[in-house]
């Protein structure tokens, strides 16, 4: 049961008002007894000075002592409080209540007549404590013992009790605390409903997600915190959904890809066994078909090995600063035969010197597959460049290197997909043989694994442009310094 927020929520309500109520009271309490003794006290200063007054008088007349407090007695019956005579130690000469007579009051009285009176408390054992004002009356006439001393006038009342007064506030703070609860229920099932009801659809939007269905998306509504889960949740949402579909497509792909070759080994292979391709030279023909096709596969394999490789976070790249002069231009020299083969002109130029931070192997690999695919697509009597030049970027310096052909070139809608794992430009027209749309996909991610970026531009009929962009290294530091 404590385990639902509605009554974690509750609990927590009902423990901070029940403390706010103690404390409260406590404080109420102190408070009152505060304002209380102070009342009492001018009260009873206000009562002690006619007293004084007549105390002071009946002296002067030469009445006896005894007498003066006679008259006191009748006062404080009537006034319901009590006159001390006291002397200057605080010694209690005599009480109205006549209890008190020969004790102490644990303070002594200032020795000079003060105009205001002296205020204290004095802890009674069998009555509690006792609020007193006292002032002086003058010393005692001769006649009586001790003539050296001052005499004092008191009057005291008990400290009114706060406990008293505690046991009505509690009272009526609990009856507010009731109220408090009972509109603290009300917050706690408003406030968990607006949170509850998105969590509970948020769970069923997950169970949904674990069955398949990402069709169900979050409202985005309510308070701030529960719109922001929503819009991750959907976002995530979305992003599995993308990610499950990619996964079915490769499969998809992959089984596609690989259904054609079999087919065509299976065919030959069988034409062989069943004794159909009978003349030598069918059966060349037919072996030569079989090893062709079982090597695009293995490239193929080979390619997505390296995908796979990539996904996992385990492409070894050697980083080592690479001149891209000299790898431009012997990759040119490569490559010059097949273009020779095609008919097309393949030249290089680079400015500068242009270094980069790289794996100049895997380098030389993207390169060669876009020198590859200009190739493939620039027509006989073409040109393939191969160009390399340093830039000043916002940020920091790069390199680019550029394949620029005078090809087929790529419609504007495919061109966004290029890079994307299978896909292929108008696959029928460029036949089966053409490859398998992962060379520029793995381009992508090597030049990307290596802290670049790459991009293609192209205009259908003219030619096409794929860039490959690196940050550059500063011209004139030591290799030895950028390792
Ligand atoms: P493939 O193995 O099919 O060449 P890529 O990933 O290298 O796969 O290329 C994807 C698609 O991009 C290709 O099918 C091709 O149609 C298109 N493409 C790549 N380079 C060029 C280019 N230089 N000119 C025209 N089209 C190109």
């Amino acid at each position: 049961m404590l385990r639902s927020f509605r009554t974690r929520l509750l609990l927590s309500y009902v423990f901070i008002i029940g403390v706010f109520l103690v404390v409260a009271s406590l404080t109420l309490a102190v408070l009152w007894q505060t304002v209380q003794n102070r009342l009492t006290y001018l009260r009873l200063s206000d009562l002690l000075r006619p007293a004084v007054v007549q105390v002071q008088r009946m002296r002067v007349e030469q009445r006896p002592l005894e007498q003066a407090f006679q008259v006191l007695q009748e006062q404080a019956e009537h006034l319901q409080i009590r006159f001390l005579l006291l002397r200057r130690d605080g010694t209690i000469l005599a009480d109205t209540a006549q209890t008190l007579e020969g004790r102490r009051l644990p303070t002594s009285l200032p020795p000079e007549p003060a105009q205001k009176p002296i205020w204290g408390r004095y802890r009674v054992p069998e009555e509690g404590v006792l609020l007193y004002a006292a002032l002086p009356v003058g010393p005692p006439p001769p006649a009586q013992q001790d003539a050296s001393a001052n005499l004092y006038l008191a009057a005291a009342s008990p400290s009114q009790r706060a406990s008293l007064v505690l046991a009505e506030m509690v009272r009526r703070l609990l009856l507010a605390g009731g109220v408090a609860m009972l509109l603290s229920l009300i917050a706690s099932i408003w406030l968990s409903r607006s949170v509850l009801h998105p969590l509970e659809q948020a769970v069923q939007a997950t169970e949904a997600i674990a069955q398949g269905r990402y069709e169900e998306p979050l409202p985005e509504e309510g308070p701030e915190e529960v719109r922001r889960l929503a819009q991750g949740f959907n976002r995530m949402a979305r992003e599995v959904k993308a990610s499950r579909q990619a996964q079915r497509d490769f499969v998809a792909n992959v089984s596609h890809e690989l259904k054609t070759p079999l087919t065509s080994i299976q065919g030959f292979a069988q034409a062989i066994m069943e004794g159909a391709a009978s003349d030598p030279e069918a059966q060349a023909r037919a072996v030569r078909i079989i090893y062709e096709e079982a090597t695009r596969m293995s490239r193929l394999v080979q390619d997505l090995l390296e995908l796979a490789r990539m996904d996992a976070g385990q492409l070894e790249l050697r980083r080592a600063p690479v001149d891209v002069r000299a790898l431009v231009e012997s990759l040119a020299e490569r490559m010059r035969l097949r273009a020779d083969e095609a008919s097309l002109r393949l030249t290089a130029q680079v400015e500068g010197a242009p270094r980069v931070l790289a794996d100049g192997d895997r380098l030389a690999q993207v390169l060669g597959n876009l020198v590859d695919n200009a190739i493939k697509h620039t027509p006989v009597g073409g040109e393939v460049c191969l160009s390399a030049q340093q830039r000043q970027t916002a940020d920091g310096p790069t390199v680019e290197i550029a394949v620029t052909d005078t090809g087929s070139g790529i419609p504007p809608e495919d061109l966004e997909r290029i890079f994307q794992r299978f896909y292929q430009v108008d696959k029928s027209r460029s036949g089966r043989r053409a490859g398998w749309g992962l060379g520029l996909a793995i381009a992508r991610e090597l030049v990307e694994a290596m802290g670049g970026h790459i991009r293609a531009e192209s205009v259908q009929g003219l030619g096409s442009r794929f860039t490959v962009t690196l940050p550059a290294l500063e011209a004139g530091r030591p290799a030895a310094e950028d390792l």
